[in-house]
């Protein structure tokens, strides 16, 4: 495969994952099951998805100089990522996600994004080689948002393509949202950006209207098992998503836009570039956990 430099710019953070019957009230302290250590954040997801299908991906994060930042490092390493620009930051502890799921799969989630707050403008601003070098950025709202609009300026400057999937959802300025090539809210961040929750083709098209007319290019609203809605100035459409039986849904967002970028970098049609993605994205919800669940290319029965 032609090899399409991509830059993915965001989070990394470790998932720990303990089972109970219930959750604890305030003060409370229960007797826990399984305990689970998962590599997780949504950049990283999104790097490793990429990277497992083919893409020749340079992941740019800040972890903790401790064991879990090691430990990251050296996944990344094992999915052939560039993992040139990634500093292990010995003034902060790596970003965990400390996470209880009872019996009934409800969770409580309380995140601590230690170096990944530490990602700013200035990091993003010294990565001119990269940029100039990279095909396209993906990004997401992880980190802190000076870094996002950093990559406005230097997305803009190099004449380069970011795409800014807006998870976890909050709202964006006009300077983000005019001139961005794509934006990727799911149905809850597609409420909080426009007002409309997107539950059929015609509020999908007023929402993505209004993200138009602030001046993003196109707009993908990814609907859970119901596929993705694509909308541009010229056309709109929806892309269905596989038939599978779903395990574990977590990340299926992240192996979306992994995917759906490898594919828009080799310069893929939409609607191509969507069915890839549903179609990566569908095989990841048949597994548990996050970046364990990204397929790799062989996988898949399409190429990106
Ligand atoms: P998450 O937060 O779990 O990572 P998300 O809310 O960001 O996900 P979704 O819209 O739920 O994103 O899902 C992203 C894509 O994953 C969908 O557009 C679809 O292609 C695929 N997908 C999600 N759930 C299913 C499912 N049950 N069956 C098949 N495909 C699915």
């Amino acid at each position: 495969m032609e090899s399409h430099k991509i830059l993915v710019i965001g989070s990394a953070n470790t998932d720990m994952v303990v089972k109970t019957s219930r959750l604890p009230k305030p003060g409370e302290t229960i007797l826990g099951g399984d305990f689970f250590l998962f590599p997780g954040g949504k950049g990283a997801n999104q790097a490793v998805a990429c990277a497992r299908l083919g893409g020749a991906v340079t992941f740019v994060c800040n972890l903790g100089n401790d064991v879990f930042g090691k430990e990251a490092l050296e996944g990344f390493k094992k999915d052939k990522i560039d993992t040139s620009f990634i500093t292990l930051d010995d003034s902060q502890p790596s970003g965990v996600a400390v996470i209880t799921v009872n019996e009934n799969a409800e969770n409580t989630i309380v995140v601590a994004p230690g170096a990944n707050g530490t990602l700013n403008a200035e990091k993003v601003l010294q990565l001119a080689s990269v940029f100039e070098q990279t095909e396209i950025i993906l990004t997401q709202l992880e980190t802190p948002i000076e870094a996002t609009e950093a990559m406005v300026k230097m997305t803009k400057k190099y004449k380069k393509r970011l795409i800014i999937n807006p998870a976890p959802a909050r709202e964006l300025s006009l300077e983000i949202l005019d001139g961005l090539f794509l934006i990727t809210p799911n149905e809850t961040e597609t409420e909080l950006l426009t007002g409309i929750y997107p539950n059929s083709p015609e509020k999908c098209l007023e929402a993505s209207t209004i993200l138009l007319k602030k001046g993003v290019d196109h707009v993908i609203i990814t609907l859970g098992k119901e596929g993705a809605f694509y909308a541009s100035k010229n056309e709109n459409f929806l892309i269905k998503s596989e038939p599978v039986k779903a395990i574990d849904t977590t990340a299926a967002g992240d192996v979306f836009n992994g995917a759906l970028t490898l594919s828009l970098a080799q310069n893929k049609p939409w609607k191509d570039a969507i069915l890839f993605a549903n179609k990566a994205a569908a095989i990841s919800v048949t597994k548990m956990g996050a970046q364990s669940s990204a397929p790799y290319l062989k996988d898949l029965t399409i190429q990106p």
